[in-house]
């Protein structure tokens, strides 16, 4: 058998050649359009020597021309790279020398660190977006340029179902990034499993693609299920909550996929815009949505939050609330179609011994989602995968009626004075505080008691509170092991590229030991 990634858009631009497929700014490109730029972009990239198996790297934020190359790049049979927006020359690096790439395609605003970590590796950069006036200063090769001289392709390069199409870097919080590389069966057949049973996503569908594309979210979740479908994607290269307010006002957004952070920033943004989009419903996942957030989102929008759980290493979706089914808030709902979920002894490392229903332990998962592996890294592989499980990292229960509940990362556990902290759970608390718009709970190093308590927080638009209120409002609530002993209220919380908070650099800032 044959199969691509690149058909759910060549199969969409065929049956509904006029609808649209993003919105980004002013302008509307139907399908039938980004199909003809796709074979266009492919046709430059083949007149470069690009064919099939061979890497390419994309350095673009979300803009149209991200799915135009990343179509491009697999219509040959290549493999799209995908580089966080937020690297350094020498990261960016890392990930083109240890992916193999051949080639850098990079939009003008991040060219800075692009070209320059291409030239580390030893490759060529590929521009997108760089205008004129900039070409006058610095001569970079322009991939519409070329795109404009070459033959487009007539159609894409069938591949083998298990060939790789993507290697999608995991920001790995020990040691170097791992790339997590994804085949063309198993990206097909998440998007077909989402839209067939879990999602309920229609070609009348507007969806705010607010989600980075370079991510395994915003890639699968919002780009290839929205193509695979023939919905419009409205494009937000950089979020923020009354951009995204307004966007999903300006072209009446129906369906809102984000990270929790994304549902908190609209939630401040409603205080000083009063109108409110059609949506049908949102979808969140990547971190744990506190269950206020959800709440709220329902008394200001009206919508229901149905949330999911993944990882890129399972493409992402392994858990969701499935739409038709009851949603049940404060879980990560059931497993999708065709993959297993269980929970395992998280002590036992060499096999996998699987807990009763209603047990914490870790959360393993099996199915056509799994990635092939980590790319040359054996060690990382047979610790992640055991007897055909792959091990998450998160721990978690199940229900007797198939019910994920996750409790925290086994990493973000906190052990002080010897008892055991989730740090969600203490979130969950101090979420419902009026006050409080994000937080972050996370353990820093204690002389006497191995690890204290930190909470870090943003606050409400307008609102003040004393960190010592806080730290009283959660010891009323939850057992005095567990609550926060210290809170410290900031502007704003470190938030990586998919905008998940960062709580490494909390640890680092406020570990003073
Ligand atoms: P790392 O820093 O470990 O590389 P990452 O955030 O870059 O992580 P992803 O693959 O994006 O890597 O994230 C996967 C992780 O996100 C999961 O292991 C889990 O901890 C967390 N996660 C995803 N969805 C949820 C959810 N609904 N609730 C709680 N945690 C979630």
């Amino acid at each position: 058998a044959t199969m691509s990634v690149a058909s759910i858009l060549a199969e969409t631009a065929k049956r509904m050649p006029e609808n649209v497929a993003l919105i980004f700014g002013e302008q509307k490109i139907t399908y039938a359009e980004l199909w003809d730029q796709t074979l266009a972009y492919a046709g430059a990239l083949r007149a470069r020597g690009i064919g099939p198996g061979d890497a390419v790297a994309l350095l673009v934020p979300n803009v149209p021309d991200f799915p135009r190359a990343y179509y491009a790049i697999l219509s040959l049979g290549a493999v799209v790279v995908p580089v966080h927006a937020l690297l350094k020359a020498d990261e960016i690096a890392y990930v083109l020398r240890d992916s193999g790439s051949r080639l850098l395609i990079c939009a003008a605003p991040l060219l800075g660190e692009g070209a320059k970590g291409a030239a580390i590796a030893g490759i060529e950069t590929l521009s997108v977006l760089v205008p004129d006036e900039m070409l006058a200063q610095a001569p970079f090769a322009r991939l519409e340029d070329e795109a404009r001289a070459a033959d487009p392709i007539d159609s894409y390069v069938p591949r083998n179902p298990f060939d790789t199409a993507t290697i999608l870097y995991t920001s790995g919080t020990t040691g170097k990034p791992k790339g997590a590389e994804g085949c063309h069966f198993s990206l097909v057949e998440q998007v077909n499993t989402l839209s067939g049973d879990a999602f309920d996503v229609t070609p009348e569908d507007r969806i705010l693609g607010c989600l980075p594309l370079f991510h395994t979210f915003g890639q699968t979740c919002v780009m290839n299920l929205g193509f695979r479908i023939g919905s419009a994607i409205v494009l937000v290269p950089k979020f923020d909550g009354a951009t995204a307010l307004s966007l999903l006002n300006a072209h009446q957004c129906t369906i809102m996929t984000g990270v929790p952070t994304m549902y908190i920033a609209l939630l401040e943004a409603a205080k000083s815009n009063p109108e409110r989009p059609p949506l049908r419903y949102g979808m969140s996942g990547g971190a744990a949505i506190p269950v206020a957030v959800i709440e709220r989102m329902k008394e200001v929008y009206g919508i229901d939050i149905h949330e999911g759980y993944g990882l890129t290493e399972t493409s992402p979706v392994a858990t969701f609330n499935h739409r038709g089914r009851p949603t049940r808030v404060g879980t990560v709902g059931q497993p999708i179609w065709g993959v297993d979920v269980e929970i395992a002894d998280a002590e036992i490392d060499d096999r996998i011994e699987l807990l009763p229903r209603g047990e914490l332990g870790e959360i393993i998962v099996r199915g056509h989602n799994l990635m092939k592996g980590y790319l040359h890294l054996p060690e990382a592989n047979a610790e992640a995968v055991v007897d055909g499980w792959f091990r998450t990292g998160d721990l978690g229960t199940k229900s007797d009626d198939d019910y994920v509940t996750i409790v925290d990362r086994k990493k973000d556990m906190i052990v002080r004075n010897g008892y055991n902290v989730y740090p969600r759970e203490v979130e969950e608390v101090l979420s419902t505080h009026p006050a409080v718009a994000m937080v972050a709970v996370f353990g820093v190093s204690d002389a006497t008691r191995g690890q204290e308590i930190v909470a870090a927080v943003t606050l409400m638009p307008g609102q003040t509170v004393d960190p010592s209120d806080l730290v009283a409002f959660a010891q009323e609530q939850v057992a005095a092991y567990k609550y926060p002993r210290r809170v410290e209220i900031l502007e704003v919380l470190p938030l990586g590229p998919s905008g998940k908070v960062l709580k490494r650099e909390l640890v680092a800032r406020f570990d003073t030991a």
